[in-house]
């Protein structure tokens, strides 16, 4: 079987960059997916897709691969030093997806990551793959903490076979439930013995008399299911915290994967966060400013009446302490900082005018740093 060249196969030109890659991937996983194209070509197209995308996302792989071709990645081939790189494609399941970043933005939210393949390796208990989820929060429940629920579309084990895959179960007849066969080869310099996973049980070394009608032999369906999330105090956009064994379901026996929650934090109108504090602006007039006064200003939770000293200056910093957001798991809370802003009024009534007219007759204290600087300055 000849390989297609990668280029053709993502049907990019040679010199194509990442993100005309990327798209072209993304293009043609999304159609390919099995999960979504049931053609019984998809899964090798799929997979097909997947394997050039791996190659030609990597700059080192890339290189390797315009240079040497598919020779550099042969799967015997005194491998060019990629490791692991050529088992990887071989393992690759189809309902588990290893590109995950990727398909995160093809399939809408869930995906699967980490963990192991979920290809049937014999009748060994195995974790169920972990899934990450994004999950929105408004400012302030991202501040203050809250509980939310999450919809997840993950494997779970099947009901009707009990996960086992069939019902009516039997010894393997090719392997003699030993789920391994062995092959004996004869070539010009004497035979060969090598053992190999049997393929009619793929391993597990039973069979059954019916395949399970609702898995199609897997054990396991793809399930919607909703779980509550208790989301802490304090947390930002990025973080992520781990709900266990709330993925899929494990295999053979094995514990269930587990969820990782991402957190996406909208922007708040008045309140900017900066790690654990918070700044607001406080607009005050100029009267306000110059003579002084007190303020009742909204905070997050509760307002509290800031007292604004004569002579307050644009961009004064009050800082409130322990009114910020709390520390995950902790009990330290940041700061809040209000920022004033002096508002110069922009219209002025008949009277204003008059009065202002009478304040600039008077000699109005301007001895700050900036003037001073100024007046030495053109002094010279
Ligand atoms: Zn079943
Ligand atoms: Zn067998």
């Amino acid at each position: 079987m000849t390989k297609r060249d990668y280029y053709e196969v993502l049907g990019v030109s040679k010199t194509a960059d990442d993100k005309e890659i990327k798209s072209a991937f993304r293009r043609l996983a999304k159609q390919y997916h099995p999960d979504l194209n049931k053609d019984p070509d998809a899964p090798e197209k799929f997979k097909e897709v997947q394997e050039a995308y791996e190659v030609l996302s990597d700059p080192n792989k890339r290189k390797t691969y315009d240079q040497y071709g598919h020779a550099a990645f042969d799967q015997n081939g005194n491998a060019q030093g990629f490791g692991g790189f050529n088992g990887g494609f071989s393992s690759f399941g189809f309902d588990d997806i290893d590109l995950s970043d990727i398909l995160s933005g093809v399939f809408g939210g869930g995906f699967n990551f980490g963990g192991s393949s979920s290809k049937s390796k014999g009748n060994r208990a195995q974790k169920g793959n972990d899934v990450l989820y994004e999950m929105k929060l408004s400012f302030l429940e991202a501040v203050y903490g809250c509980t939310k629920d999450l919809t997840l579309d993950v494997y779970e084990t099947c009901n009707k076979c009990d996960g086992k895959g069939g019902h009516g179960e039997k010894t393997c007849p090719k392997c003699h439930g030993s789920g391994t066969v062995t092959e004996e080869s004869r070539t010009m310099f004497g035979s060969f013995v090598s053992k190999a996973t049997c393929t009619q049980c793929g391993g597990k070394g039973k069979t059954y008399n019916e395949i399970c009608s609702e898995c199609r032999g897997s054990g396991r369906v793809k399930k919607r299911k909703t779980i509550s999330v208790t989301v802490p105090a304090g947390v930002a956009t990025g973080q992520q915290i781990r709900i266990k064994e709330k993925g899929e379901a494990g295999i053979n026996g094995g514990p269930n994967g587990d969820v990782y929650v991402e957190f996406k934090v909208e922007e708040h109108q008045i309140f900017k966060r900066d790690g654990n504090d918070i700044y607001m602006e406080l607009p005050i007039n100029i009267v306000e400013a110059t003579l002084g006064c007190k303020k009742e200003v909204p905070l997050m939770k509760e307002s509290i009446i800031l007292n604004i000293p004569e002579g307050t200056q644009n961009l004064d910093k009050h800082r409130i302490k322990g009114k910020g957001v709390p520390f995950v798991n902790s009990s330290r809370v940041g700061d809040l900082y209000i920022i004033i802003k002096v508002v110069i009024p922009t219209k002025l009534d008949k009277k204003q005018r008059e009065l202002f007219n009478e304040l600039s007759k008077t000699n109005l204290d301007d001895n700050s740093d900036f003037i001073n600087k100024f007046k030495k300055f053109f002094r010279r």
